[in-house]
Formats: structure tokens, sequence, C-alpha cells
């Protein structure tokens, strides 16, 4: 069950960069989109989405792979935890993750741009 922050995501829903704060998008129309290399497993994502469409768990070795140099050593500093996102047919698009994230790792786009 993911370990909701209220406070945190009243915080990130007064954030004035958050994106689609009138957006109820239809689930699905926008997927969230972790910048593997950036994302330092922090958690904030999972605290803050109301849809429960983050997991913060090891980083798959296809993916740990795929980093740089920098981006591997910075995944080992950070116990190799990245987000996942299972449930991102959820997403409504309402931007509280993309403010809430300290590394500025998610942008939301368009779902069939991602697939
Ligand atoms: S995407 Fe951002 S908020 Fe989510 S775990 Fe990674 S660093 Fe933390
Ligand atoms: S934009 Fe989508 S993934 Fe991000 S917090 Fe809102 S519902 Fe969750």
């Amino acid at each position: 069950m993911a370990k909701r922050n209220p406070a945190k995501a009243k915080r990130a829903a007064a954030h004035p960069d958050r994106p689609g704060e009138e957006c109820k998008a239809a689930p699905g129309t926008f997927v969230p989109l972790v910048k593997r290399g950036a994302c330092e497993g922090k958690d904030d994502c999972v605290e803050v989405c109301p849809y429960d469409v983050f997991e913060v768990r090891r980083i798959d070795d296809s993916d740990f792979a795929k980093l740089s140099l920098m981006g591997k050593v910075k995944s080992m500093v950070h116990g190799r935890r990245t987000a996942y996102t299972p449930n991102a047919a959820a997403c409504r698009a309402c931007g509280l993750c993309v403010v809430a994230c300290p590394e500025k790792a998610i942008t939301l786009v368009r779902a069939e741009a991602a697939s």
C-alpha cells in the first residue's frame, strides 16, 4: 500500500508550477514518465499521487545497464532504488508528482506518445 503524505500533497497542490491542476483527464490519457538517470528513489511521488500510480523499488538490471557511468554511480549511492509506474493507466494528470519530485525527474506525456 502506498505511503501517502497528505501534508506533502497539499504543498504540491499549491505549487505555482503545477501542471494540470484544472485537469481531471480521463484515466489513461496522460502518463508520468520518470527520467531514470535523474530519479533518486526518494518516494515523494508515491507520497503525493492520489491514484497509487508509483512504486519505488530496486531498478531493473536492464534499466541499470542503460544508465551512464555517472548514472550508475548515482543509482548505487541511492541503493539502486527508482520509481516505476505500474498503475500508469490510472493517472488523471493532476500534476502533483511533477512538482513534488525533488529531482524534477517526472514529466507528463500523452499516453500514445509513451508507447
Ligand atoms: S521520480 Fe522523483 S519523487 Fe519519485 S522516487 Fe524518483 S526522485 Fe523521488
Ligand atoms: S499526475 Fe498522475 S501520476 Fe502524477 S500524481 Fe497525478 S495522478 Fe499521480
